[in-house]
């Protein structure tokens, strides 16, 4: 049986060699001239796998009036006159609820271990050079109430399984020394040791080549799906931009956000939205170990109020914030980098900001914050993996092992429902 998979993201990459290790039949098709140049490109590299709270939660109804008016805010909302954004807008509402976002957080807590096993099974049967660390993570609170709430927070996941502990700053800096350079502000913060990074487009180009390299793999770049072309209610072939016909048996979309102009065509929507985010890649200070004080946490570390993460990756540090809807693209918008340095700056003085590499990119986000893993609402043979939001590159194995056993029609390995077509 031969798979068209369209997209090769890190959704696309894991899925294809997930299905290549099933003893299936791949061929990966890519837009761009290589993988994992848009949204998987310079994410935060956290493999966040007990943060997966979304962000539709009843505290959204409170913080509103700061995202519309406040240009500094970490999450900023552009009301657009697009029916697209308003719908979304309204099922982001409609979700922000606590049962629905607890329903959302046991799901996405039940993909992201499968996904953690997955990918060190992976890794243990051959490894993946992607500057991978399993270094735990730290969420730093500067305000003693939030840290409370959070508390509460810790006792709900750890009912779900996850094992976090409260630290007092005290205890948070002895064990991240770096968390010093926050001074005063810092009241303490959440510790998960089980917590991993990487480099995302690294881990996405090394699949990409393990799959190009499979005898049972074809992988075409510069390759854009135009259209699906449908005959009695299955797909035939994906049109190229060129004309090309690709024909194949089954279809699976994994091109993140151009995942809803493919399905619209033939007259099935899904809530799929942009949030664009910024990254910032910088490279470590030369010696920085010999000094007193790192100029950046080796633990992944996430600060909370500002929320802005960082991880260390290789030889730099890699820092993502910023949650902007409505923004409409990918482009850099100069005064949220300024911003994002200067907050950086504050926190980390001896982070050399002017040498940062900026990036902005799109999370391909559904309003309940689940990824949709499933058959097609309308068309047999046609399957999505689609819209892992902030998250893609944490539930990418994950997602790829739950796909294929849907496929397969074998056992499940997690419950599929919440993942279905919405
Ligand atoms: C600022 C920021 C920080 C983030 N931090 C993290 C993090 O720390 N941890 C985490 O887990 N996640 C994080 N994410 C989210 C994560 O990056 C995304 O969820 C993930 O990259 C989505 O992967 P994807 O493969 O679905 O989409 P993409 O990476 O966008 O891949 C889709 C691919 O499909 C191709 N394509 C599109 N249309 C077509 C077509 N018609 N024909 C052929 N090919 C097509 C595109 O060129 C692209 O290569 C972050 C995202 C952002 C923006």
């Amino acid at each position: 049986m031969k798979i068209a998979i369209i997209g090769a993201g890190v959704i696309g990459c894991a899925t294809a060699w997930e299905f290549l290790r099933q003893g299936k039949e791949v061929l990966l098709l890519e837009s761009r001239e290589g993988p994992g140049l848009v949204a998987s490109y310079a994410n935060g590299g956290q493999l966040s796998y007990d943060y997966v709270a979304p962000l539709a939660d009843p505290g959204v109804f409170l913080d509103l009036p700061k995202w519309l008016l406040n240009p500094g805010s970490p999450l900023r909302f552009r009301p657009q006159l697009d029916p697209r954004q308003w719908c979304w807008l309204l099922a982001f509402l409609k979700a922000s609820n606590t049962s629905t976002a607890q329903a959302s957080t046991k799901a996405l807590l039940q993909l992201s271990s499968l996904s953690r096993d997955t990918l060190h099974t992976w890794m243990a049967e051959e490894p993946i050079d992607f500057h991978y660390k399993a270094n735990g993570k730290l969420i730093a609170y500067r305000s003693p109430h939030l840290l409370e709430k959070a508390r509460k927070q810790v006792e709900y996941q750890a009912s779900q399984g996850s094992n976090q502990r409260i630290l007092s700053k005290e205890e948070s800096i002895a064990l991240e020394p770096a968390l010093a350079n926050l001074g005063q502000a810092l009241v303490g913060c959440v510790y998960t040791s089980t917590e991993e990074v990487g480099d995302c487009h690294l881990f996405t180009r090394a699949l990409f080549e393990r799959v190009q390299a499979h005898p049972r793999a074809t992988t075409r770049c510069n390759s854009r799906v135009a259209r699906l072309n449908i005959r009695q209610g299955k797909v035939v072939s994906a049109q190229l931009s060129n004309g090309e016909q690709i024909e194949a048996d089954q279809f699976v979309l994994t091109n993140g956000l151009q995942g809803y102009d493919l399905l619209k065509q033939h007259g099935e929507t899904i809530q799929l939205y942009g949030l664009k985010g910024y990254s910032l890649t910088i490279p470590l200070p030369a010696a920085d170990s010999a000094t007193a004080v790192a100029a950046a946490p080796e633990i992944s570390v996430t600060d909370y109020e500002r929320r802005i993460v960082y991880a260390r990756l290789g030889d730099s540090v890699r820092i993502a914030a910023m949650v902007d809807i409505g923004d409409g693209s990918a482009a850099i918008r100069p005064d949220r980098i300024r911003h994002l340095k200067e907050e950086v700056s504050k926190s980390f003085p001896r982070l050399e900001v002017e040498r940062a590499e900026a990036w902005a990119g799109e999370r391909p986000a559904t309003p309940e914050g689940r990824p949709i893993i499933s058959r097609s609402r309308k068309l047999d043979n046609l399957w999505l993996n689609l819209g892992h939001g902030a998250l893609g590159f944490t539930l990418a194995c994950g997602s790829a092992v739950l796909l294929n056993a849907l496929m397969s029609q074998s056992t499940v390995p997690i419950n599929a429902l919440p993942f279905r077509t919405r």
